[in-house]
C-alpha cells in the first residue's frame, strides 16, 4: 500500500480545508449583518466578529490535528473551549496525493511554525471592498516560509450570480503554486501596488521615487501578492511598519514557490521562527520578476527611515 503522506503535505491539506471553512465564516458574518467591530490600536486597526471566529476556527482546528506545532495567530483569543461548529477536520485529497518535495519529507510536527491571519484586509471588509479580503495560513520551517494557503472568500463577487464565489490558492517551495493562473505583468511597465488605508508621507515618497506608470491602492497583504502573481502589478511597495509576520508568511511562500521575491524595503529577508518579532518594521518590497530593478531604486533616505 501507499506510504502515508509526509507531515508537510498533511498540514497543507488541512490548512486548505480549514481556510475554506474560514471563508464560509467570513461570508456568513457579513450576510448576517452584525460585524461587531472593535478598535485595537486605533480606527485603522480593526477587529470584527469574523476575525475572532476565524482565528478560533483555524487555530483550534489545526491545533487539534497537529498538537505539537506552534501556531501564532493575529488575534489574541483563547483556543481552548472553541465550539465544535468551528472545528474543521477535513483535508484536501488532491494535496494529499501530491509528493512532498524531498527536502521536506523528514519534517517533524514540533519543527513547524504556523502564522495565521484569520482575515487580512479587515478595514476593507468593513467598507464593503470584499474582494480585498483574504484568509492567510503560512507554514514556516527553519525560520523560512515554505508553504502557504491564501483563501479569497469573495473572489468573483462582482462577476454575477453564476460565477463561483471564492477560491483557495496554495503553494509549497519546490512544488509551485496552484489555484490561479500565473500571469506576468505588462512588460516594460512599472505598476506599483500599495496600501489604501495605511498610507504615510514616507509610503508616498518611496513610490514617487520609483516613477511608476501606475499605482494601485488596495487593501490586504494577501490581496497584493495575488495582484503580483496574476500580472496586475509589477511590485508591492510599502515603506512603513504595520505589516506583521502573519501578513507575509503565506504570501511569501506562494510568491517564492513561483520564482518571485519578497523582502523588507532594505532588502532583508523575513524570518518566521517562533521567537521572531511580529512587526515587519522595515516595510515590504515584493515582485514576481525584476526585483533588482525596484530594489535598486528605493532611495537611501527611505531605507534609513525604516529600522528592521
Ligand atoms: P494594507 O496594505 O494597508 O492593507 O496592510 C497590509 C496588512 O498590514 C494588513 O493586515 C494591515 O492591517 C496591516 N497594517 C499595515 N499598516 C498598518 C498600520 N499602520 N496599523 C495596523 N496594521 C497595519
Ligand atoms: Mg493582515
Ligand atoms: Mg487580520
Amino acid at each position: 500500500s501507499m506510504a502515508s503522506p509526509a507531515l508537510l503535505m498533511r498540514v497543507v491539506a488541512s490548512a486548505y480545508s480549514v481556510a475554506e471553512k474560514a471563508a464560509t465564516i467570513v461570508r456568513n458574518v457579513m450576510s448576517a449583518g452584525d460585524l461587531g467591530i472593535v478598535e485595537k490600536a486605533g480606527p485603522n486597526d480593526l477587529q470584527t466578529k469574523a476575525d475572532r471566529l476565524v482565528q478560533m476556527s483555524i487555530c483550534a482546528s489545526l491545533a487539534r490535528k497537529f498538537p505539537k506545532m506552534t501556531i501564532i495567530g493575529e488575534e489574541e483569543l483563547p483556543t481552548d473551549d472553541v465550539t465544535e461548529d468551528l472545528i474543521e477536520d477535513g483535508q484536501c485529497e488532491e494535496i494529499l496525493k501530491k509528493p512532498c518535495p524531498a527536502q521536506y519529507t523528514g519534517i517533524k510536527e514540533e519543527e513547524l511554525v504556523i502564522w495565521v491571519d484569520p482575515l487580512d484586509g479587515t478595514k476593507e471588509y468593513t467598507e464593503g471592498l470584499l474582494d480585498h479580503v483574504t484568509v492567510l495560513i503560512g507554514i514556516a520551517y527553519g525560520g523560512k516560509a515554505i508553504a502557504g494557503v491564501i483563501n479569497q472568500p469573495y473572489y468573483n463577487y462582482e462577476a454575477g450570480a453564476n460565477a463561483v464565489l471564492g477560491r483557495t490558492i496554495w503553494g509549497v517551495l519546490g512544488m509551485g503554486a496552484f489555484g490561479f493562473q500565473l500571469t506576468e505583468a505588462p512588460a516594460g511597465k512599472h505598476i506599483v501596488v500599495t496600501t489604501r488605508s495605511h498610507s504615510s508621507a514616507l509610503v508616498n515618497e518611496c513610490i514617487a521615487a520609483l516613477n511608476p506608470d501606475h499605482v494601485i491602492r488596495v487593501g490586504g497583504a494577501g490581496n497584493k501578492i495575488i495582484q503580483l502573481i496574476e500580472g496586475k502589478a509589477s511590485a508591492y511597495v510599502f515603506a512603513s511598519p504595520g505589516c506583521k509576520k502573519w501578513d507575509t508568511c503565506a504570501p511569501e511562500a506562494i510568491l517564492h514557490a513561483v520564482g518571485g521575491k519578497i523582502t523588507d524595503i532594505c532588502g532583508n529577508s523575513f524570518q518566521y521562527n517562533k521567537e521572531v518579532k511580529h512587526m515587519n518594521s522595515a516595510g515590504v518590497l515584493a515582485t514576481l520578476r525584476n526585483y533588482d530593478y525596484y530594489a535598486s531604486r528605493i532611495p537611501n533616505t527611505v531605507k534609513e527611515s525604516l529600522v528592521p
